[in-house]
């Protein structure tokens, strides 16, 4: 079994408890690895490395480019790494091995685009309306940035996060999920490899109250960027207001796939399976509720179904696998529980419905693919999130009706729409209140788009040029170079 150490001022080291948390395999249900524990004195220790680091260390006198350049060279060992990498997110979070090879190989993108953009960090010169004064803005970060992800794609939220953050100047302390540690602490590596002065880059594992909560509200943190669930976030996001923090949030959804009787059906289809199918419901992103026009809504129904059907469960690390296993107990339980709820509901289940007998798969932690149909937007299984590959259908009559299911919900992360109608795409797409609208794809993401949510699903964007603004603040500098000692010092000039 492997052992893992936290990264702190650029070197491993053991948690001060010599605590450890097993990582478990999620396919073969065995312990593989063993992460630090940590607690406050840890997380103080990463903090105060990452604060001096910041204040009086040499990342606080590099320049945009110089910043710029590690930023590349870690992109290069990224890619160089990438297959030990998704390995290692596999063993942990058991999703397939072609889906996190190939968000490890896109990675550097996000570590490029914003290295490129390091140099580009402008103020302005106010033309300003008082005489004899020279105004201006200057950008600079924001401080020690505490980074807090969920397990189900821990690297990809380590570069929609770090890559800008360190392009800014900020230094980080990342807090990955105590269920998916290892590729972060593995990736800790690559970051002195490249050069990143010690301290820049910090990683401390462990439980979320204990680990999380004594980041969050670490006196020198100043910025919040958290990737999770919305009670934790909203958690969070009070715990951050007792010191004024800034936050970034980026929390769960209800998202809506809908299928007009006018799309290419076989491509709605294939969008409708990716949607939920796809890393075993297990993205904040998946397309959970399908709202489908009644005209085509039974035919489409049993295609899907039969779609679904052919769905392999099995390794996640083989290229024939579809489905591979839910990635922790609580997380399989709350899935199963939901199958119930639904079944209770009135829902009709028309595939799956029940996890995978114990004994037939290793772990004993798979679900079926599961489709439920006649499904409202009062139920249960309609309105909360059950992060599974648990599909809700539900039918509607027109665009309007449409548009009204799609935004009756809590949440507003992302949506799909399949049409062929252009004119329909965009009054759709604009009347729905979602961070991200897909028309005729589904899950497409870039370091170039903007990625957030709206309402209950998050705070802020992340990846895109406007992003870099979360980790910077605008400071105003006046100069006077007025030769006359002003009047009145008793009022405002
Ligand atoms: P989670 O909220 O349980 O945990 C996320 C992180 O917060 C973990 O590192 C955890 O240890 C930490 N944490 C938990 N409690 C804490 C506390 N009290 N104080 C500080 N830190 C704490 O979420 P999860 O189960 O790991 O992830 C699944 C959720 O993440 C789903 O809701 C999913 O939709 C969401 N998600 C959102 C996005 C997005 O970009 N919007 C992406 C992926 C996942």
């Amino acid at each position: 079994m492997e052992t893992f150490q936290n990264f702190i001022n650029g070197r491993y080291v053991d948690p001060a408890s010599r605590e450890w948390i097993d990582s478990v395999n999620p396919y073969l249900g065995e312990a593989w690895a063993r992460i630090p524990r940590s607690n406050d004195a840890d997380v103080d220790k990463a903090v105060q490395a990452a604060h001096a680091a910041m204040y009086e260390g040499p990342w606080a006198k590099m320049n945009g480019t110089e910043r710029g350049k590690l930023l590349q060279r870690l992109a290069d060992l990224v890619e160089r790494d990438a297959e030990r990498l998704a390995e290692i997110e596999v063993r942990d979070n058991g999703k397939l091995y072609a889906e996190m090879l190939g968000q490890v190989r896109y990675h550097p993108k996000w570590l490029q685009y914003f290295g490129g953009l390091a140099d580009k960090i402008e103020g302005r010169v106010i033309p300003i309306d008082k005489p004899h004064h020279f105004a201006f803005t200057r950008k600079e970060p924001v401080g020690v940035v505490a980074a807090l992800t969920a397990w189900n794609s821990p690297l990809l939220f380590i570069a929609w996060k770090c890559a800008a953050a360190l392009a800014a100047g900020c230094s980080v302390v990342v807090k990955p999920s105590e269920f998916a540690s290892a590729s972060t602490l593995a990736y800790a590596r690559l970051t002195a490899e490249a050069g990143f002065p010690d301290g820049v880059f910090n990683v401390v594992t462990g439980y979320g109250p204990e680990a999380g909560g004594a980041l969050i509200r670490h006196p020198l943190v100043s910025k919040i960027t958290f990737t999770g669930s919305d009670a934790t976030g909203a958690a969070i996001y009070q715990e951050a207001a007792k010191q004024l923090k800034r936050v970034t949030l980026e929390l769960g959804g209800k998202s809506p796939n809908i299928v007009f009787e006018d799309c290419n059906i076989d491509a709605a289809l294939s969008g409708a399976v990716s949607g939920i199918f796809a890393a075993t419901g297990q993205t904040c992103i998946a397309g959970s509720r399908l709202l489908v026009q009644n005209s085509i809504k039974d035919e489409f129904s049993r295609r899907l179904v039969e779609l679904g059907k052919t769905a392999r469960k099995g390794d996640p690390m083989l290229p024939e696998t579809n489905i591979g296993p839910v990635t922790t107990p609580p997380q399989f339980q709350k899935i199963v529980s939901y199958l119930d709820i639904a079944k209770k509901e009135g829902a009709r289940c028309i595939l799956g419905g029940a996890p995978v007998p114990a004994g037939a798969l290793p772990g004993n932690q798979f679900v079926e693919p599961t489709i439920f149909t006649d499904v409202t937007s009062d139920m249960r299984i309609a309105r909360e999130e059950v992060f599974g590959p648990v599909l809700s259908i539900i039918g509607f009559e027109d665009e309007k009706e449409a548009v009204r299911i799609a935004n009756d919900t809590i949440y507003g992360l992302a949506a799909g729409i399949w049409t062929s109608d252009m004119g329909r795409a965009f009054r759709v797409s604009a009347a729905i209140r979602a961070g991200t609208v897909w028309v005729n794809t589904y899950r497409a993401v870039s370091y170039m788009m903007p990625f957030g949510g709206m309402k209950h699903s998050g705070i802020g964007r992340e990846s895109g040029i406007e992003s870099i603004e979360s980790y910077l603040e605008t400071k105003s500098t006046w100069i006077s170079y007025d030769p006359n000692v002003p009047g009145n010092p008793f009022t405002l000039r």
